[in-house]
């Protein structure tokens, strides 16, 4: 951002009139606010990497993020700032300073095993917790510093958040839908995977006591699955409105996808969009997403790994995941995924390029001026927490997105739709000290985001 930029020639007053002038502006309206001023004392100094602050802004060379508690006190140069007395300093010299990431769809009960039921019958029955002190520690340390969990069993994640919170345990704030709602028939809740915490209606007053149960269980977030009717998406809507949350989630066919998006469903889930397979979506539902301001979460990352471990088994054996989980249950991963090509969802991926078709779908969107977001899926078959993140948002960059854009969909972008921007999501005076220092430039290539040198959440830093 040129402010930013601006601001480091505060010091020099005519350096900054020549800047103001040689952009044709005059000086008083080259700035939007005042550096922030130098705070006594600080907790905390990142100190002289390339500040990225989720703005969509040119970056900050040589900054300074002080920090105090949680919250960040001031954000600016080295001639602006200096490390107060007694503050701990991390060295970002020749690296990149960023917001935490935000994933806007992740699944903390998984781990990448690739058998749902062999899965949830295993740890169904009280061991959901076990399992998201693993994921949550394994994205932490991967510089996500906020999740949105869909479709979580309300319990465990209610333990597992609180565990969290006291600092027990180390991992991301989590923003969870507490299970989802659907409108299936009885056979095909009793054979679903998440049958223990799928919530299946069929009145409009069910519906809206199902969203009224997840509020109540801390839902931050409502998530909806297939069959709902226009009328029980109101009533969802409403208890959603009460509470000031999103609601988000699958579509069916077509005209499934345009009543949600009449309906005011504020997310939708992965790329199908009511258009089946094939790489154009359609004029209308392109002019309803951008009438209404529906976002879409294209979880890219899902459909391309599908593919890439049928023709590389190599990624299967993932030793940033392995690292961060307990070995009986990496066995039983890799056990699960011998033999990808027994699993529908495998042979489907790589019977036709349909990441490429999903890669033309994110530019019609992105073109059309649709409000995408980054959300991974991750826990899903061998989409592992360590590395969905980083991945997406190579996928996004690789088919035509600029890497600053997709940087801001994963922070700020992220941030506002979950109704966080005004505490998360940038790098900026009074906001929470989340943010993260990694080894590279993303704005170079996004992969440097698997270099994840230090992770500070609301303050405290965490060393991967
Ligand atoms: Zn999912």
């Amino acid at each position: 951002m040129i402010t930013t930029r601006l601001r480091t020639l505060l010091v020099f007053p005519l350096a900054a009139a020549l800047v103001a002038a040689a952009v044709g502006l005059p000086a008083a309206q080259t700035f939007d606010g005042e550096p922030d001023p130098q705070p006594a004392s600080a907790d905390l100094a990142i100190v002289g990497g390339l500040l990225i602050d989720g703005h969509e802004g040119p970056p900050l060379p040589g900054a300074v993020v002080l920090v105090e508690g949680d919250r960040i006190v001031a954000v600016g140069s080295r001639d602006e700032l200096t490390v107060p007395d007694g503050a701990e300093v991390v060295d970002a010299r020749g690296m990149t300073i960023l917001p935490g990431l935000i994933d806007a769809h992740v699944h903390l009960d998984i781990l990448g095993h690739s058998d749902y039921q062999h899965w949830h019958g295993r740890y169904r029955d009280g061991r959901y917790a076990e399992i998201m002190a693993v994921s949550t520690r394994q994205l932490l340390m991967s510089g996500v510093t906020t999740v949105v969990d869909l479709a979580g069993q309300p319990d465990a994640l209610g333990e597992i958040k609180a565990r969290i919170e006291s600092g027990e345990l180390a991992g991301p704030r989590i923003v969870a839908s507490m299970g989802w709602i659907t409108n299936w028939s009885d056979g095909q809740v009793a054979r679903h995977h998440r049958r223990s915490h799928t919530v299946n209606v069929r009145t409009v007053d069910e519906a809206r006591a199902a969203a009224r149960t997840a509020i109540a269980q801390g839902a931050g977030i409502v998530k909806v699955h297939t069959g709902l009717t226009e009328a029980q998406l109101g009533a969802i809507r409403e208890e959603a409105d009460a509470a000031g949350i999103r609601i988000t989630g699958h579509v069916g066919n077509r005209d499934d996808l345009l009543m949600r998006i009449r309906a005011g469903q504020d997310g939708i889930e992965h790329l199908g969009l009511g258009a089946g397979r094939g790489p154009a979506i359609a004029p209308d539902v392109l002019q309803g997403l951008v009438d209404e301001g529906t976002y879409v979460i294209p979880t890219l990352i899902q459909t391309a790994i599908q593919g890439r471990a049928v023709e590389w088994p190599d990624w299967r054996d993932n030793p940033r995941a392995r690292a961060l989980t307990p070995p009986d249950i990496w066995a039983d991963i890799r056990r699960s995924i011998e033999n990808p090509r027994r699993f529908g969802y495998f042979g489907g991926a790589l019977r036709v390029r349909r990441i490429d078709e999903m890669g033309a779908k994110l530019r019609q969107l992105h073109d059309a001026g649709v409000r995408l977001l980054v959300g991974t899926d991750s826990g899903t078959p061998l989409n592992f927490h360590t590395d969905a993140t980083w991945q997406e948002m190579d996928l996004m960059v690789s088919y035509g997105l600029s890497p600053m854009e997709v940087l801001a969909m994963a922070t700020r972008r992220n941030a506002e739709y979950l109704g966080r921007g005004g505490e998360l999501g940038t790098v900026t005076r009074g906001k929470l000290a989340d943010l993260i220092v990694v080894d590279g430039n993303p704005l170079l290539s996004m992969r440097d985001l698997r270099h994840v040198v230090t992770v500070v959440k609301d303050g405290r830093v965490y060393t991967p």
